[in-house]
This record gives structure tokens, C-alpha cells and sequence, in this order.
């Protein structure tokens, strides 16, 4: 059923299309031009046309007339007779149809002026049009209303002079329909236009209204955010149980729920919760997963959105997305009584320092929807139970306001887990998975050395599908479910340690090729090969290296081989002998292939890369070099060339100073890399033509092809420090 209001606008929607349509109508039709006139004259609503009888040379063509006045259909057909010359007589005859009805005919100009001069009293009424020089005059004699067009350029003011002359009453009327013309004409394309827009317009709403599909016009300013936790939805409540690995994160923010759940008693004691937690750190360490968490501990509901969803090309559109976003969470509260939580990712993306940039429309559209932010938060009462939890890898690039004490008053840093956390992680995402006999998460969180959650779930989720392909591998392609079921009763099937390692390289490099494999020239395996053993023999013998887990040269998506090393504890800063350590080790692949192989690749871009922004942090971060202990530049990437575009705080002369020791250091890694392939040769040319044999080296393997190759480099050979001075001074 249409409820009343909607059947009001539904008639208005009507009542402006037809009168658009009428508009149009009256535009290309209703004034109709000379030959409309007489086609208008002639129409067919005669019953019959009766020649005119000619008298005194005046044959005259009756046209029956439509009765304009009494507007009904009479037919009636008048024919002026003998005495319609200059006598001034009345047209002679006339014809009507059955129904006798209000006499009309025609009349002839001259034949009216005849009629005014010589027997005005003929004349009951002359009526004259203001729109037109048509005139109706009505004969007193038989009271038929005659239709005379008058000669344009005066007729109609010699007209009217005559009848005032012979004292003849007249009037004068304005045409009704010249009157909608003008009308229509004046306003026909006004409302034209607007009955266009209004058109698009309830489309657009309608549209929006049936969900699905694009967005209308009006719905462009509407908040991006998705609800996840809609009444009904069969979402599953995530909570700090699905969190592991970020210890100090989830003790701020269980802090923060049980302040959301229990408001009253907060708010008795004056304690005000945080407006805004900003979480801060790498991606996928679990940032939305703990906004979500804090929904689903305090029972209340949960919108995400990114920060890019509020910059727009129109300036003024992320300011009104964000008073939606934060419009809709109060409206949630209102209804549910329960917290509400507005999750923005990557914040710095609208919450930026100001000021900044180059496009102006852009700028000004970022400032804006800053502020809006700025004021919504400045608008929310303290524990009313909406709160903003932001998240954003680069915090010292958010504008001081936004940091300013009473809007994100919560800092709370999400860092990658370490060991235990995640073996912790692994613990969450191989619950109700069917694991092989000896895989314990310690075991897992010992291969992904430097994982993020996100990484770990990735690693999870692949071992589960590999294993789910391997086993399901006995089954018929068509398989029924219970012949499934049937299959997993007797045969079921797990997760192996191979498939973890698989799932571990999978989500790091990529998968593996294994057709590209089999087509790869030997010469190119050989490369590979001599690189990658290069790299691992280096590990090996530098002090302060990292042990190696793994090497392979089968490729993947992002590499032709590589090496694993992974630290036995956890890293949370480096010494200098391993900063070395890292950059021979990744110098030493090109090192291999330029000594044994005698030609050189692009392959070794990344290792160069790596290895020299390294080289230029001991410069101008560390403190570690000939320069002294100093740092310059702004930001890691303080890179001239590098990095995007730092800001440089250091002169000319420092900066080629910079330049020199940043080179020294680097050529000094490569000569010792240098030295290490000299040096063992023979040993890395055997582990190259296992890996050329095999593919894979693991750990135990590894660990034996060590004892049977010993290292012959002199160990005080490898030893550099950046800082010393040279003999010479
Ligand atoms: P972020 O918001 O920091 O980029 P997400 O919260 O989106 O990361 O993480 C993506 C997915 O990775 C999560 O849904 C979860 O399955 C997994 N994950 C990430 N971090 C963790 C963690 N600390 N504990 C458990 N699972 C995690």
C-alpha cells in the first residue's frame, strides 16, 4: 500500500509532467502559424458544405464554424445569400443541423464595414479580441454571431473607430486560449526544465531507496561506512579472545570497553572515557581486528571506514560523509542503548598535517573534512557511547589538532608480535584445524620471524587449502557430500609441517612456479644457484649474522630464489656487527656471480637496496660512521634521491661529506664479500649444485652441508667498523 504521503507527492509528480507536457504542447503546437489558422477554420465539423450562391459576382466560399461560444458540437453551416454585397444586408441563408442551437457564421471584412456604415442598427454587439484581429459580430436582426477576421496593419482600430462613429456597442475580450500561450510560452520551458530534475531527482531516490545498484545523486554525500553489526546479521562477534600478540593494545582497549559498558558507574565518579583511541602501527597487526573486538565485548555495534572514503573531488563532500558517519552512530546508541564504534582506517589519509600538499581543491577538501572530524569529536559528550577508534601507520604525520588532549586521547602501538605472540596468533587461527602429530605453534612461530597477524592468518588459511587438495585428491572430481563425509570418517586427512613451510614462503614471496621452473635454461638455475649460495655461505661465517632456516632457488612470483634467516629471540634493535653482517650478506650474491661465474645480472637490485639504505642510516641516523654521532635528514627516507622527497636539514658540504662516507661503507661490505667468495669458492659452488640438484635446502640439511664444508675465510678478516678512522688518519 502507498501511504499518504507518498500518494500527495506521487499527484504532484503528475500534476508537473502534465503540465511540463502541456508546456510542450504549447511550445511546438498550440500557436500555430497562418496555415494552422486556416486548416483551424476548415476543420471537419461540418455536416455539410453548401456551395455559396453567387450574387452579383460575388461567389463566397462558406466554411462552417465550430460554435466558439456555446462550445457544444453543433453543426451548423451558414451560408451568406444575396444581399451580403454592399446593401448591407444579412447574410441570406443559413444551415443548421437538427439540433437548432446558437446561430454562428462568417463574414467578410468588407462586408462588416458595409454593414457598419450603412445600417449600424443591424448590429446588436461587436465583440473585438485583445489577442487577435479576429472580431464576432451579432447581428440584432436574427442574432447570428458572425466570425470576421479583420485586415491586419489597422482593420481592427478602423473597426473600432467606425463602430464609436455609428454608435454601435462594442466590446472588447481577451482570447482565452492566446492567454494559456502566453502563458505557456513565458513559463512552458521553466517548467520544462524543472519537471526534468524532478524526474531525475525521484529516480535517483527511489533508486537509492531499493538498495543495490548505484548510488543516487542525493546519496554522494552519505557516510561510506559499513555497518557490521546490523540487528539480525549473522555476523560473528569478534572479541579479545580472536586477539593475540599485541599485549599492552589489548589491556588499553579491554580498559576502554569495560568503561563503555559501564558508563553510569564512570560517569558517577567524573572518570571521562577517551572520544577517540588512535591505534598505531604496521598493517594487518590487527588494528581493525581489535576496534571490532571492542563492538563485540561491550555487545554494541561497529561501522569501519578508510580515511580515503572521505576525500573527494568536491570539496565539501568528506565533511558531510563524515557528519553522516557520525550522525548514524548516534542514531545507532539512541536505539540500541549500547556503545557504538566508529573505526577509521588509515586516518593520516584525511587527517594529514595541514598545510601542506600541492592541489589546492584538494587541500582545501582534506581541511575540511579535518574539521568536520574535528568538530563532530568536539560535539561528542564524554560517555555517551560513541567513541572513535582511528588507525594509521605514520602518527608524526597527523595534524596537532587532531592530537590536541580531549579528542584522541588514547595512543595505543600495535606492533609486529613478537615469538610468543605469534605463537599466540598461530593459536587463534589453527583452532578447529586438524594439525600433524609434532606441529606445536612454537614450531610455526620459529619459521615466521617477522610476521604480522594478518601474514600468519594468510600462511594459516594456505596450509588448510593445500592439505584440503592433497587429501581430497582420492576423492572423484564429482563427489558427492556424503561421499565426503564418508571420506573424512575414514580417511580424514592433516595439516602437515610441509604444508605450514609452504604457506609461510606462500604469503611472503608469492606462489610457487613450478612450470617456469622446468623451463628455467640450466645457465639460469646456475646463476641462481651460485647467488643464493653466496648469500647463505656469507650468513654462515659473518659474525652477528642471523642463522639460516632455509635457502631455494625455486621460484616464485617476487623471487627467483632466497635465503631464510631467522634470529633466535627477538630483535628489537641492531648492533653494528649486524648491521655489517646484513649488508655483506646481501652483497655477497652479486659478489658470488661476479667471482665465479664472471658476469653480473640485474638480480641483485634488491640486495643493493637494501644493503645502502642501510649503509646511509649508519651515516645519518645511527651515529655509526667516520662523520660522528649526529642525526640529518627528516625521516627514515632521508635519502637525497631516495625515500620521497625528505626535507634535507644539513648543508652542501655536509651533504657531500654524507655522500663519501655512505659510499665508503658501502664499497668496504663488498670487498669483504668480496674476501668470503674468494675465500670459499669451493664451498659455494658444491651447495650451488645441490641447490641446482634439490631446489631446497632446509635447516638439518644445511647444518650438515656446514660440517662437511668447513669455511677456510680467516674470521678478524670479516671484522669493520664503520666508525674507525683509517690509519693513515
Ligand atoms: P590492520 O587493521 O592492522 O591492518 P587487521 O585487523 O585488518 O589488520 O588484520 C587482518 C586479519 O589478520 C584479521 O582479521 C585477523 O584474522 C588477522 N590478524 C591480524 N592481527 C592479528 C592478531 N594480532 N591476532 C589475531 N589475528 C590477527
Amino acid at each position: 500500500m502507498i501511504p499518504e504521503r507518498d500518494k500527495w507527492k506521487q499527484f504532484g509528480f503528475w500534476m508537473i509532467g502534465i503540465l511540463a507536457f502541456a508546456a510542450f504542447i504549447g511550445f511546438v503546437i498550440v500557436e500555430p502559424g497562418p496555415t494552422d489558422r486556416m486548416r483551424a477554420e476548415s476543420a471537419p465539423h461540418v455536416s455539410r458544405t453548401v456551395k455559396p450562391v453567387a450574387r452579383g459576382g460575388h461567389g463566397k466560399q462558406v466554411v462552417a464554424q465550430p460554435d466558439a461560444v456555446a462550445g457544444d458540437n453543433t453543426n451548423v453551416v451558414t451560408e451568406p445569400g444575396a444581399g451580403s454585397d454592399n446593401t448591407g444586408q444579412a447574410p441570406t441563408r443559413t444551415i443548421q443541423n437538427a439540433r437548432s442551437a446558437p446561430k454562428t457564421g462568417t463574414m467578410e471584412a468588407h462586408e462588416l464595414f458595409s454593414l457598419m456604415e450603412n445600417n449600424p442598427e443591424a448590429i446588436a454587439m461587436i465583440t473585438f479580441n485583445n489577442g487577435s484581429d479576429r472580431v464576432i459580430v451579432k447581428r440584432a436582426d436574427n442574432g447570428i454571431r458572425y466570425y470576421v477576421t479583420l485586415p491586419e496593419g489597422g482593420g481592427k482600430e478602423a473597426a473600432i473607430s467606425l463602430a464609436r462613429q455609428k454608435n454601435i456597442a462594442w466590446t472588447a475580450q481577451t482570447d482565452s486560449t492566446s492567454a494559456i500561450r502566453g502563458f505557456l510560452f513565458s513559463f512552458g520551458p521553466i517548467i520544462l526544465i524543472g519537471a526534468i530534475f524532478l524526474f531525475i531527482w525521484n529516480r535517483n531516490r527511489k533508486q537509492a531507496g531499493a538498495g543495490g545498484g548505484n548510488p543516487g545523486m542525493n546519496n554522494f554525500a552519505k557516510s561510506k561506512a559499513q555497518d557490521h553489526d546490523e540487528e539480525g546479521a549473522a555476523v560473528r562477534r569478534v572479541t579479545f579472545d580472536d586477539v593475540a600478540g599485541c599485549d599492552e593494545a589489548i589491556v588499553e582497549l579491554k580498559r576502554i570497553a569495560r568503561g563503555l559498558k559501564r558508563r553510569k558507574l564512570y560517569s558517577f565518579f567524573g572518570a571521562k572515557l577517551p572520544k577517540g583511541v588512535i591505534l598505531v602501527g604496521p598493517p594487518g597487526t590487527g588494528k581493525t581486528l581489535l576496534a571490532r573486538a571492542v563492538a563485540g565485548e561491550t555487545d554494541g555495534t561497529f561501522s569501519s571506514t578508510s580515511g580515503s572514503d572521505f576525500v573527494e573531488m568536491f570539496v565539501g563532500v568528506g565533511a558531510s560523509r563524515v557528519r553522516d558517519t557520525f550522525a548514524k552512530g548516534r542514531e545507532k546508541v539512541k536505539k540500541t542503548g549500547k556503545p557504538h564504534i566508529i573505526f577509521i582506517d588509515e586516518i593520516d589519509a584525511v587527517g594529514g598535517k595541514r598545510g601542506g600538499g600541492t592541489g589546492e581543491s584538494s587541500n582545501s577538501e582534506r581541511e575540511q573534512t579535518l574539521n568536520a572530524i574535528l568538530v563532530e569529536m568536539d560535539g561528542m559528550k564524554n560517555n555517551e557511547g560513541l567513541i572513535l577508534i582511528a588507525a594509521t601507520n605514520r602518527v608524526d604525520m597527523l595534524d596537532d589538532a587532531l592530537m590536541r588532549p580531549g579528542r584522541f586521547d588514547a595512543q595505543v602501538s600495535v606492533e609486529l608480535p613478537n615469538k610468543e605472540g605469534r605463537a599466540a596468533i598461530f593459536g587463534i587461527h589453527t583452532r578447529n584445524k586438524p594439525l600433524a602429530e609434532g606441529i606445536n605453534n612454537v614450531l610455526l612461530a620459529d619459521r615466521s620471524y617477522g610476521y604480522s597477524g594478518a601474514e600468519i592468518e594468510g600462511a594459516c588459511n594456505r596450509a588448510a587449502l593445500l592439505a584440503a587438495e592433497r587429501c581430497g585428491a582420492e576423492l572423484p572430481e564429482d563427489a558427492t557430500e556424503a561421499q565426503i563425509d564418508a571420506f573424512l570418517k575414514e580417511a580424514g586427512g592433516v595439516i602437515t609441517l610441509a604444508d605450514f613451510d609452504e604457506g609461510v614462503d606462500f604469503v611472503r614471496f608469492g606462489s610457487a612456479n613450478t612450470s617456469k621452473q622446468k623451463t628455467m635454461a640450466s645457465k639460469e638455475k646456475k646463476n641462481t644457484a651460485i647467488h643464493e649460495a653466496a648469500h647463505a655461505c656469507a650468513s654462515d661465517i659473518m659474525p652477528g649474522a642471523d642463522p639460516v632456516v632455509k635457502i631455494t632457488i625455486m621460484s616464485r612470483s617476487k623471487a627467483l630464489g632466497y635465503v631464510q634467516n631467522m634470529p633466535s629471540d627477538d630483535r628489537y634493535s641492531l648492533t653494528v656487527v649486524q648491521i655489517v653482517a646484513r649488508m655483506v650478506t646481501a652483497m655477497a650474491g652479486r659478489a658470488g656471480q661476479e667471482q665465479i661465474l664472471g658476469q653480473i645480472d640485474t638480480g641483485a637490485s634488491n640486495d643493493f637496496e637494501q644493503a645502502s639504505q642501510m649503509a646511509h642510516s649508519v651515516v645519518t641516523r645511527w651515529g655509526m660512521s667516520r662523520l660522528g654521532h649526529f642525526a640529518v635528514g627528516r625521516g627514515g627516507a632521508a635519502m637525497r634521491g631516495m625515500g620521497s622527497g625528505p626535507v634535507s636539514n644539513y648543508g652542501p658540504k655536509l651533504a657531500d661529506r654524507i655522500d663519501d662516507e655512505w659510499m665508503r661503507i658501502n664499497e668496504e661490505c663488498f670487498k669483504i664479500a668480496m674476501l668470503i667468495v674468494e675465500k670459499d669458492r669451493e664451498r659455494i659452488e658444491a651447495l650451488a649444485e645441490i641447490l641446482m640438484e634439490k631446489e631446497t635446502v632446509l635447516g638439518d640439511e644445511w647444518v650438515e652441508f656446514t660440517r662437511q664444508y668447513p669455511s677456510k675465510v680467516d674470521k678478524e678478516a670479516l671484522a669493520f667498523d664503520p666508525a674507525a678512522k683509517s690509519e693513515e688518519g
